[in-house]
């Protein structure tokens, strides 16, 4: 018999409406043995007996259970989780049929049914990253599944960063399937990039802005353009070959830099259209108001700047410092691609925040595109922290 979680009273309509988690201050109860750390499964009930779901359970963890199935008569067994993967990989078909791009998600956490569990793919290579003990529990089958339907050159884990932190698990990292070269060049959208799997941002890259980058670019032909939090160059690349007359780039990362530098070279462009300047974005911004620059087009992808709801008030404040200054290097009719990856910020709040940017940047702003995170980072309607990156595509009149 799984061991079975009972949920205080009143603390069930979350999970009946689908949303995976469930915090710790919602559990009343444990009937049955479960050990710490091994995210093992369980039956999640209501305070009066009822079945919500399956789940997997990280005591040590705030996030204390994920939600997983919610029909009672199927379990969550091994080929569960398969089948599982195998839905995620047949949902991203449209991308493995496109000569043009190799590099995608395959599984995007709770969004596919797979909390906390990421799978990217790069070209022949995949990364794989698990965020809660639940994942780390089944990341053998998870990666002999993986082999038994692509059969990649090899597989690399990343599991690190602030979230295995916050579930009390140690950073796992290295190759777990094959082999790895130490970086891999991929194509986007007809783009060559050289990604890092084991010391790149995130994955290696950032997958989820693809389809921002080919529409944002559309606008940059002879214009002059600033790539603010430029990375690799994603923005960058896609402007220039889309004859952007010139672009500065800006990131603090100087290995980063590196790769933009080789990444513009690969697509043969003429290297004497970019510029790059390795610093903080937030002070380069301001140096550049005072010394009265102007460009014709400014994209602002920054880091999460809120990790969470405790943090919004300030991060709106630091989007916004970022935003205004933005506006003012704009020259008349300038367009604005602004970012924020932030979950714990809404849509609204986001666009509420351009608004007061524009106010003090005495401008009158234009949206012409709401934007989102790629398709093959879907957002799950029952959990609304999916939908995390939001942009707007602006002109400033
Ligand atoms: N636009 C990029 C992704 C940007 S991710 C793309 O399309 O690939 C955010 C970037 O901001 C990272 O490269 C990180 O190194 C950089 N960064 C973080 N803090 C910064 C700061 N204060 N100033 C400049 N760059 C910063």
């Amino acid at each position: 018999m799984l061991p079975r979680i009972i949920l205080k009273p009143g603390k069930d309509k979350a999970a009946r409406h689908r949303h995976p988690w469930v915090f710790s201050g919602a559990i009343a109860r444990i009937d049955g043995d479960v050990r710490p750390g091994s995210g093992e499964i369980v039956r999640v009930m209501t305070a009066d007996g009822a079945f919500l779901a399956h789940g997997y359970y990280n005591p040590r963890s705030q996030i204390a259970i994920r939600l997983l199935e919610w029909n009672e008569a199927v379990s969550v067994d091994e080929s569960w989780w398969r089948g599982r993967l195998r839905d995620a990989i047949a949902a991203r078909r449209d991308l493995f049929a496109d000569p043009q791009t190799n590099a995608f998600r395959l599984v995007h956490a709770e969004a596919d049914g797979l909390p906390a569990l990421i799978v990217d793919k790069y070209g022949d290579c995949l990364v794989i990253q698990s965020q809660a003990a639940g994942i780390d529990a089944v990341k053998a089958v998870l990666v002999d599944e993986l082999n038994a339907q692509l059969h990649p050159g090899g597989i690399i884990e990343r599991s690190e960063g602030s979230a295995r932190e916050l579930e009390g698990l140690a950073e796992a990292r290295g190759v777990v399937s094959g082999s790895v070269p130490p970086t891999v060049e991929i194509v986007e959208n007809g783009h060559r990039f050289v990604v890092d799997l084991n010391e790149g941002q995130k994955t290696g890259f950032y997958l989820d802005q693809r389809a921002n980058r080919a529409l944002v670019a559309t606008h940059a032909r002879d214009r002059e353009v600033l790539d603010c939090f430029a990375y690799t160059g994603g923005f960058t690349v896609y402007a220039l070959a889309s004859g952007a007359r010139a672009v500065t780039c800006v990131d603090s990362s100087a290995p980063a830099l590196a790769l933009l530098a080789q990444n513009v070279a690969l697509n043969d462009i003429a290297v004497d259209r970019v510029s790059t300047i390795e610093g903080n974005a937030f002070e380069v911004l301001r140096k550049f108001r005072d010394q009265g620059r102007s460009f014709d087009m400014v994209i602002l992808d920054p880091p999460k700047l809120a990790a969470n709801r405790s943090q919004l008030e300030k991060a709106l404040r630091a989007y916004k410092d970022l935003n205004l200054l933005a506006m003012k290097l704009l020259r008349p009719g300038g367009i604005l691609a602004t970012f924020s990856c932030s979950g714990a910020v809404s849509v609204a709040a986001f666009q509420e925040m351009i608004a007061w940017a524009a106010t003090d940047a005495a401008r009158s702003v234009q949206i012409l595109r709401r934007l989102s995170q790629a398709a093959d980072h879907p957002i799950l309607v029952s959990f609304p922290e999916s939908e995390y990156l939001k942009g707007l595509l602006c002109r400033a009149v």
